[in-house]
């Protein structure tokens, strides 16, 4: 026996075998001949992108609706802008269309970055909103492609639901008391309190500019000395008869002048307030610094904001405790995850806006990503009546103070088109936003 021969040949055959077993493994030209076996998903185009606009209670809302090549699957996304509802539907029928017709639905990072810079003049709130009922469009097709709800896709649960708060109005302290208590009975743990509206304009009467007849008849007036005033009481009142345990929110909606916001802020701080929510204007951004300098009242901020960068110097500087988004004033999930996970590095937790005009489609959204993220901070809760519930069918709803989502694929609410179609968008605009004016008639800025 030629043991020499035997031993070569070993060898020799030890080579195909380890030359054989890693082109037969990975195969890097036959695994993009084969993409549509790795991935377990067949190819899938974007055949039509369209608005679906219903405004059923005076509230006008605007869902982009994407279908796809596979008969039956499409997605829809939270595109709500009231305040300028035709531009936003312009925006999506005659330009997102267009752009995104026979494109890989499955792309979601490709689309946004493409669609974002596709009009080279970019991120106002129009070109957002239509660009995050793309996204979070987009994102529910996925979901209904994996058979997973969204959460699932952004890394799963961290915790078991969504905790809320809730808005506790009224034109006296006694009413926003009496809120107060009904709401923690309900089992709310977060409580917002406001006295006459944002800036109790509702309780400043006979100003001057209205005796001159400046301005509008429906202009309204705020009076900044009663709202510094009765904001004081409401927390005072709030904290004596419902306890220490309650977490108490206000929004200052940046309606004071800077060092009046710092003054009130330092005055709320014995009262140990959850969050001050918008104490400035984003045009007095600059302020923050010294605001933070005399008061350690943890601050909420950024629903006017456009873009995730203007998230970077204030998380690096230490500025906001809590991201006030609208998700798709910045342009839907993707974008929003990016902050989320920026603030998780500064330790700045997530507070997603969830006003009335946030389409539920768009309150998924938000509770898809509030699932997600570990570094959750509170959710508003949204309020859905029965008639938008027949509307968008699976849509969020609340108990004991949680949000709970549809457990679907995908973002979990549809929209029944047909009676979305009888409440059709007004061709008058039916709200701008609120006119506030000081006694002299100069204009507040919101
Ligand atoms: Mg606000």
């Amino acid at each position: 026996m030629n043991t020499k021969l035997n031993r070569r040949d070993a060898i020799k055959n030890l080579g195909i075998f380890t030359a054989s077993a890693s082109v037969g493994m990975v195969n890097p030209l036959k695994a993009a001949d084969n993409n549509k076996n790795l991935t377990g998903l067949p190819p899938l185009k974007i055949t039509k992108v369209k608005s679906i606009a219903t405004c059923p209670e005076r509230t006008e809302l605007v869902i982009v609706k994407v279908e796809t090549s596979e008969p039956g699957l499409f997605g829809f996304g939270c595109a709500t802008f009231r305040q300028r509802a035709h531009a936003v539907v312009a925006a999506i029928d005659k330009y997102l269309n267009d752009f995104c017709v026979g494109k890989d639905v499955d792309n979601i990072e490709d689309l946004w970055q493409s669609t974002y810079q596709s009009s080279y003049w970019r991120n106002g709130p129009v070109l957002n909103n239509a660009l995050s009922g793309l996204d979070q469009a987009l994102w529910d097709i996925k979901g209904k492609r994996a058979n997973m709800p969204v959460y699932q896709l952004l890394g799963g649960k961290c915790r078991h639901a969504i905790d809320c708060y809730e808005s506790a109005g009224g034109n006296s302290p006694e009413e926003v008391v009496d809120k107060v208590t009904r709401y923690m009975e309900e089992g709310f743990r977060h409580i917002r309190i406001q006295m006459g509206g944002y800036g109790s304009t509702a309780l400043s009467k006979s100003p001057d500019f209205k005796k001159a007849g400046f301005g509008l008849e429906r202009d309204g007036y705020m009076d900044a000395y009663n709202y510094r005033k009765g904001t004081i009481e409401i927390f005072e009142k709030t904290r004596k008869h419902c306890g220490e345990k309650i977490e108490l929110l206000h929004d200052m909606h940046e309606r004071l002048q800077p060092m009046e916001a710092i003054n009130l802020i330092k005055e709320l701080e014995q009262y140990r307030p959850f969050f001050i929510e918008d104490p400035f204007s984003p045009e007095n951004n600059r302020y923050f610094k010294l605001l933070r300098e005399n008061t350690s009242v943890p601050i909420a901020m950024g629903e006017l904001f456009n873009s995730p960068h203007e998230w970077i110097d204030p998380m690096k500087d230490l500025l906001f405790d809590f991201i006030r988004i609208h998700i798709s004033q910045i342009g839907g999930i993707t974008p929003a995850m990016k902050v989320a996970r920026l603030g998780e590095a500064f330790n700045v937790l997530t507070a997603w806006h969830g006003p009335g005009d946030v389409s539920p489609v768009g309150h998924a959204a938000n509770g898809h990503i509030d699932l997600a993220v570990w570094n959750f901070g509170i959710q508003e809760s949204p309020n859905i009546s029965d008639k938008l519930r027949e509307i968008f069918p699976g849509s969020p709803f609340l108990k004991d103070g949680y949000m709970y989502i549809n457990e679907v694929p995908g973002l979990g609410v549809e929209v029944n088109e047909k009676l979305a179609a009888k409440f059709p968008l007004p061709d008058i605009q039916l709200n701008n936003w609120t006119q506030i004016r000081k006694n002299d008639g100069t204009i507040v800025r919101p």
